[in-house]
């Protein structure tokens, strides 16, 4: 037999999506008639804009024409669609990037997991608790995160998340190499201050590490005061790769574009302490391993970047917003303690009279047919609250919102 990466073995499984699904079919199966609501899908339900469609309509034509067909593209993504972004996401914001700072991908689910391979197999690395399983998963399959006990890899350093500290994580006692923070949260929902990010920076910058900034959220904020990339803060272009994703700004989640950004001043050094670019060993990577997001798709997230696109978005953005709105008003009407919703899809919620995550999960699903995800899934911190999101339609949301009341 061949010899495994060792690093495997240790991973848990994927124990939270598989097990909600297994308890939903058993329910199912008990309950025939049972119509039952997920709100525990991260998935948008919205199908694809006008405007997008019509680009890749167009697109594929120009595939079926000797003159306009394309095969592989730049590596780095075509330059129509990265100037797009500079001009829609970075620009009117005051950042000054340049366009061979930005990689057009499949997705940043691909991006944040392959991104640590640019980093030494002794980093260290710091997450928020709970997080999106991704960040923890690919450390620990790259043999970084050291041994698993209790839930928990001895070489991470967590960082915890609660209402108690108003999910804002805490600069950490020991230096770590590698700090991932998503802004608005999956799964809290919460956004970082300015001053909170500014904090980060700073801090990075004083102890030689990167900040791995996952924005795939950014669309959802509807406050001024909440900066929607990393780079507003002055600084962060020497120490923060940042990462965003059509998936649930224009519901690309079948589609596949994201794009993150490697600034070039960010820097690492070799165990023989030469300095490398990572923007140049980035490079060097998606040349080796990816061959690119597909022609159609890009100019379809071009047309994103365009009118009347945004009109189209904002309208099916205000879906989202008007279910989170919804549920995170339902459960402060029940006296319930609610987080998030705001700036953000998802509504975490503490669990009445202190219920475990599960037992809070089986609660729903038993009695209501209301599926949520259990906060502990997401980590040792996320015990005792649960995760809701905007992704259902509106009439699934509001019916799924009066069974939980009716229950309570
Ligand atoms: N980052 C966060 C925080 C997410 O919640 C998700 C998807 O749920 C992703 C990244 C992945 O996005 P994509 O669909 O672009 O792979």
């Amino acid at each position: 037999m061949p010899k495994m990466n060792d690093a495997y073995a240790a991973l848990p499984g994927s124990y939270l999506f598989s097990e909600v699904a297994r308890r939903v079919k058993a329910h199912r199966e008990a309950h025939p008639e049972a119509e039952v609501i997920s709100l525990g899908i991260g998935d948008v339900s919205q199908p694809l804009i006008p405007a997008v469609i019509e680009a890749l309509h167009q697109a594929v034509d120009e595939m079926g024409k000797a003159g306009s067909f394309r095969g592989y593209g730049p590596e780095q993504g075509y330059a129509f669609l990265r100037e797009a972004i500079l001009e829609h996401d970075f620009k009117p914001r005051g950042v000054a990037l340049e366009a061979d700072e930005i990689f057009i991908s499949d997705g940043a689910k691909s991006d944040v997991g392959n991104i640590q391979e640019l980093f030494g197999p002794d980093a260290v690395v710091a997450l928020t608790d709970p997080v999106y399983p991704v960040y923890e998963d690919s450390n620990a399959m790259a043999g970084r995160a050291g041994e698993r006990k209790d839930g928990r890899w001895s070489r991470i350093v967590y960082l915890p998340c609660t209402a108690e500290n108003g999910f804002e994580p805490a600069l950490p006692e020991r230096r770590p190499d590698m700090i991932y923070l998503c802004c608005p949260n999956n799964p809290t929902g919460t956004v970082l201050s300015r001053a909170a990010l500014t904090r980060w920076v700073d801090y990075a910058r004083e102890n030689d590490a990167v900040i791995l900034f996952d924005a795939a959220y950014e669309s959802f904020i509807s406050s001024p005061e909440i900066v929607h990339s990393i780079y507003e803060i002055p600084g962060a272009d020497e120490v923060a790769i940042e990462f965003r994703s059509l998936s649930k700004t224009a519901g690309f989640t079948g589609l596949r574009c994201a794009y993150t950004m490697v600034p070039h001043k960010l820097r690492a050094h070799a165990a023989d302490g030469t300095e490398l670019s990572l923007h140049d060993m980035w490079l060097r990577r998606q040349c080796t391993k990816y061959n690119g997001c597909p022609y159609i798709v890009q100019r379809a997230a071009e047309a994103v970047f365009r009118e009347p696109a945004q009109a189209q978005l904002e309208a099916q953005l205000g879906i989202y917003r008007a279910n989170a709105r919804m549920i995170l008003d339902t459960c402060t009407s029940l006296g319930l303690e609610a987080f998030g919703g705001e700036h953000s899809p998802y509504v975490w919620l503490r669990t009445p009279q202190g219920m475990k995550s599960w037992d809070f999960f089986d609660l729903m699903l038993s009695r209501a047919s209301v599926v949520c995800t259990p906060g502990v899934g997401f980590g040792a911190c996320g015990e005792g609250y649960a995760r809701f999101t905007a992704f259902a339609s509106p009439e699934q949301t509001l019916k799924a919102l009066e069974r939980f009341q009716s229950i309570l």
